[in-house]
């Protein structure tokens, strides 16, 4: 059977990706599982740091690894806080915070449109010049105040329009139907469907 190490170290990502690679028949393993660290995330883009992750836990392991980067980008901050999502009020890095710092940031703005991005890198080895590659968009607003209890992160901020719900007030399993990480779960399925 084949082995795939998964680079995160995220109790609700992992439960993810392990449902949504059941039907693939492989053995996937974690990062802790094998006493691997966590890697650097130092680039200023999303791709980088996923593709910086996966190399270091495929590195160590020997095996192909899958890693992810995610974050929320904000139209009217040129973006921000991207790679920064989950430190964006700084270290540690802390929800509550974070959600404060851009409702701050976002007073008096009237363009209000955001997205959350997740990027998904397989490598099938350390050196890999062909690493899988899959993506995922999901669009809403920063709303004016904080509602909802389910999600993490920027989700009691992140207004759905199509719903007229926030992300913290969706089901999980709703969540993990639609979100920017369902999304690109599902394109790098497909993906790993034709690989070699
Ligand atoms: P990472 O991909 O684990 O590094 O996540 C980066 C950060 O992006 C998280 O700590 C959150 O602040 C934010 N983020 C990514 N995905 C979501 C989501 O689905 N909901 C809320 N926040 C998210």
């Amino acid at each position: 059977m084949r082995k795939l190490v998964i680079a995160s170290g995220n109790p609700g990502k992992l439960r993810e990706f392990q449902l949504t690679l059941a039907p693939l028949d492989m053995e996937i393993l974690t990062q802790a599982q094998l006493g691997i660290d966590e890697a650097e995330e130092p680039h200023c883009t999303f791709i980088e740091n996923a593709l910086a992750k996966a190399r270091h836990v495929s590195r160590i392991s020997g095996l192909p690894a899958l890693a992810d980067d995610s974050g929320i980008c904000v139209a009217a901050l040129d973006g921000a806080p991207g790679v920064l999502s989950a430190r964006f009020a700084g270290e540690p890095g802390s929800d509550a915070r974070n959600n404060e710092k851009l409702l701050h940031m976002m007073q008096g703005v009237t363009d209000r449109r955001a997205h959350y991005y997740c990027v998904l890198v397989l490598v099938h080895h350390a050196n890999d010049p062909q690493p899988l590659i899959a993506e995922g968009e999901w669009h809403g607003e920063i709303a004016l105040e904080m509602r909802g209890e389910g999600g993490f992160g920027y989700d009691p901020l992140f207004w759905i329009p199509q719903l007229n719900k926030m992300s913290a007030e969706l089901s999980r399993d709703e969540k993990a139907r639609i979100s920017h990480r369902a999304q690109a779960l599902d394109a790098l399925l497909q993906k790993m469907r034709l690989d070699r």
